[in-house]
């Protein structure tokens, strides 16, 4: 892949004595939305984490845009990890939408929105507020800007979320299973915005069980099982004509 904008490479985590990233290797083009499915247990939420440094690796390297993520140079020739001060610049590059949304109750949308900018970004309240609203507008919520989460469905809370990921203007989005905690009936309008963050060019990973999106809206899948990568290719290949007995079996199962 020429010039891609994340490589990762040899990514490993152990908890304890138990391996569950067993050496994960992949790259990402700048505007490609790339899906990762696979059982559950099969580590694609630590593998989602290790990305931004929320868990640190036990080995690997993760560079976005040639920086590598999460480690800096040592004196001996080799690397160390970084702070959580040091890490806090990078981990703006890369915005995270998990299953469960966590706004702050005690703020309304916008706020929920514009805080991260406010904070970390240094940005003024004015500028923060507009921002707040534009990402909004992406994700059809601007007429709720000053609602409280606790007044929103599910769907719409977490389309906050995102609203509220984008907020950092991040290079690379993760979301992790997003819509799992959904109720059926508001599964679509989630998606709806993920599908549009995609045609519009945007840099994403996306843990979904739900597979006929990934076909239609990613441009490859990787399918993870027991920590490994057991096939990757584009998404209509490897969810149409899977090449691998445990993707196949996989796929029988989830439909
Ligand atoms: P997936 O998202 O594919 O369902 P996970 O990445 O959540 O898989 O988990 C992969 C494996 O790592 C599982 O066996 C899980 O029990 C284990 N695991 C995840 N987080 C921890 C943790 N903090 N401590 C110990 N084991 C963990
Ligand atoms: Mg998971």
């Amino acid at each position: 892949m020429n010039n891609p904008l994340l490589q990762v490479h040899g990514l490993k985590k152990s908890y304890g004595q138990t391996e569950v990233l067993k050496g994960i290797s992949f790259d990402l083009a700048k505007g490609e939305t790339l899906s990762l499915i696979g059982p559950s247990g099969s580590g694609k939420s630590t593998c989602l984490r290790c990305l931004n440094y929320l868990e640190r690796p036990t080995e690997g390297s993760i560079l976005l845009e040639s920086e590598r993520i999460g480690q800096l140079p040592d004196k001996r020739g080799g690397f160390r990890f970084m702070s959580d001060k040091e890490l806090a610049p990078q981990r703006t590059e890369i915005g995270m939408v998990f299953q469960l949304f966590y706004l702050w109750p005690h703020l309304n949308v916008r706020d929920n929105v514009a805080l991260g900018p406010i904070r970390a970004g240094g940005m003024s309240k004015a500028e923060a507020y507009e921002l707040a609203d534009e990402m909004l507008d992406k994700v059809h919520l601007r007429h709720k800007a000053t609602e409280y989460p606790e007044r929103l469905s599910g769907g719409q809370q977490q389309r906050v979320a995102i609203a509220r990921a984008l907020a950092q203007r991040p290079k690379l989005m993760l979301f992790d299973e997003p819509t799992s905690a959904l109720d059926p009936e508001l599964v679509g309008e989630v998606l709806g915005v993920i599908r549009e963050l995609a045609e519009e060019g945007r840099s994403m990973i996306l843990v979904t069980h739900e597979i006929r999106f990934a076909r239609d809206v990613a441009d490859r899948v990787i399918f993870m099982d027991g920590g490994h990568i057991v096939e990757q290719g584009a998404a209509a290949d490897v969810i149409n004509r899977p090449q691998m007995e445990r993707t196949r079996s996989f796929l029988g199962q989830v439909g």
